[in-house]
């Protein structure tokens, strides 16, 4: 029997031990999962308490079981859900259990989900969105995979394209018509608007989304400057608890170099650059490899200075990136009176800052700023229909073919059909209606094991 087609199971709950924990299995062999574990089938969707047993008559656990025969169900195939108690040893003896059964084997990452696409339960936007879901970390993210969830722009993308499609019949029929030396204008003049008011649409779609889909991800900020300035001791601060060694010795900071914030929902990497420098402890080379890799991509730089350290570059920052000028330990300046509060910042190119990270003082503008920048960054939370980079190149190859299109018309009505095909090709690739298989294996293997 083909791998599809055969029955497949696993853990949908978080990792044992667990109160509850819920066993998913879905295929032609479901129904004879539950005949065999549970000597019969429940009422459909209607919850059922009965004591598991294994071939051999061996009680596995006091059970609650689901029944949803297919195609009203997640994945469109009859699906079983048990509900056992969720420790390892009875998981693992009802997954004993069923694996004994013929054609019956434990599910790849993202499967099921896989299995829902095929059998047109969700579009490919909606499989993402619910793999952002799961995967959410703030509530922006929440908000933003539930929106995408919805289908808000599985909706917009297949009435774009069945739009497409129609235009494109009203130009190939006209070419049929200029055969006969007649191209009826009237054929290809409503096409033409109504592939300008779709043009405007999807740019319009595209503008409004500030970088939703870098959501995801988050927003990178690198603490940079020269030794001994404080940015450990901000980004301490920041993290509002001790993550990174704070010494009064330049170049000690190691360990943990970066620390994951939650802005206003937002997720913000803040990276002390102070931390990444060349070690032979393999196990610290590979974080001190990821913090440069991130630092290269930040979005936003915090330059770190105090009264007596201003100069220096740090090369590990974007260069592209917005640099802040932050000004520390201005609780020295009026102590010694060294450049006294208030004095002269290097200039950066956005906000400065005057703060001391020691007594906290600036810290809390500094966050506001930060969390105003963030929004700023992700664009606003309402219209944001594009989850991911993927979505955003599919969205442009479409709006570029429906240009193209525009700019042929008047010089051949083949080429622009041939247009108008391409961008309709690019909507069915976002929804997943046109793909190759290696594709969809890659974004379906990114999700967890029982989704
Ligand atoms: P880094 O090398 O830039 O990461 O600097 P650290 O965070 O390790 O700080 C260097 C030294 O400056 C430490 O002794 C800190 O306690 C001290 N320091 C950090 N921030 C302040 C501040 O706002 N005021 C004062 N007076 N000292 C600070």
């Amino acid at each position: 029997m083909h791998p599809r087609e055969q029955t497949i199971f696993a853990l949908s709950s978080g990792r044992p031990p667990s109160a509850i924990a819920i066993v998913r299995v879905s295929g032609p062999l479901a129904k004879a999962a539950l005949e065999a574990l549970a000597g019969g089938v429940p009422q459909p969707r209607m919850a059922t308490r009965v004591l598991l047993q294994d071939c051999e008559g061996q009680g596995i656990d006091d059970a609650i079981l689901l029944w949803f025969p297919g195609p009203a169900s997640a994945t469109g195939e009859d699906v079983a859900e048990f509900h056992i108690h969720g420790s390892r040893a009875v998981q693992a003896a009802l997954f004993a259990a069923l694996s004994k059964l013929v054609n019956v084997r434990p599910a790849e990452p993202g499967e099921f989900t896989r299995r829902a696409f095929e059998n047109g339960k969700l579009d490919l936007t909606e499989a993402e969105a619910l793999d952002d879901l799961i995967h959410a970390d703030t509530d922006r993210q929440r908000r933003q995979a539930l929106r995408q969830l919805q289908g808000l722009l599985g909706d917009k993308a297949r009435d774009w394209r069945k739009r497409i499609i129609e235009a494109q019949a009203l130009i190939e029929a006209g070419i049929d018509f200029s055969d006969e030396g007649d191209v009826p204008a009237e054929l290809i003049a409503p096409a033409l608007a109504t592939i300008k008011a779709l043009l405007r649409e999807i740019e319009e779609t595209l503008a409004a989304q500030g970088r939703s889909e870098r959501l995801r991800d988050g927003l990178t900020v690198a603490i940079s400057g020269p030794p001994n300035v404080g940015k450990s001791t901000l980004i301490n601060l920041l993290a509002r608890r001790e993550v990174a060694i704070v010494s009064p010795h330049a170049g000690t900071t190691r360990d943990v170099i970066e620390v994951q914030l939650d802005l206003d929902g937002y997720p913000v990497t803040v990276i002390d650059t102070a931390g990444i420098r060349d070690t032979e402890d393999p196990v610290e080379q590979e974080g001190v490899r990821r913090a440069r890799s991130r630092a290269a991509e930040s979005d936003l730089v915090l330059w770190v200075t105090d009264g007596e350290h201003k100069t220096g570059r740090n090369e590990m920052t974007n260069p592209a990136a917005v640099v802040w000028a932050v000004r520390n330990k201005i609780d020295l300046d009026s102590v010694d009176g060294r450049a006294g509060a208030g004095a002269k910042i290097e200039p950066g190119q956005g906000a400065t800052f005057q703060i001391s990270a020691a007594q906290g003082v600036g810290i809390s503008e500094l966050v506001v700023a930060l969390g105003a920048f963030a929004r700023d960054y992700f664009g606003s939370e309402e219209d944001s229909l594009i989850g991911r980079e993927r979505q955003r190149r599919l969205l442009h190859e479409t709006a570029d073919g429906l240009r193209r299109c525009l700019a042929v018309a008047g010089q051949g009505d083949e080429l622009a059909a041939e247009e108008l095909r391409v961008a309709s090709q690019a909507l069915g690739r976002l929804l997943g209606r046109i793909d190759v298989e290696d594709i969809l294996d890659k974004i379906f293997r990114e999700f967890c094991i029982g989704k």
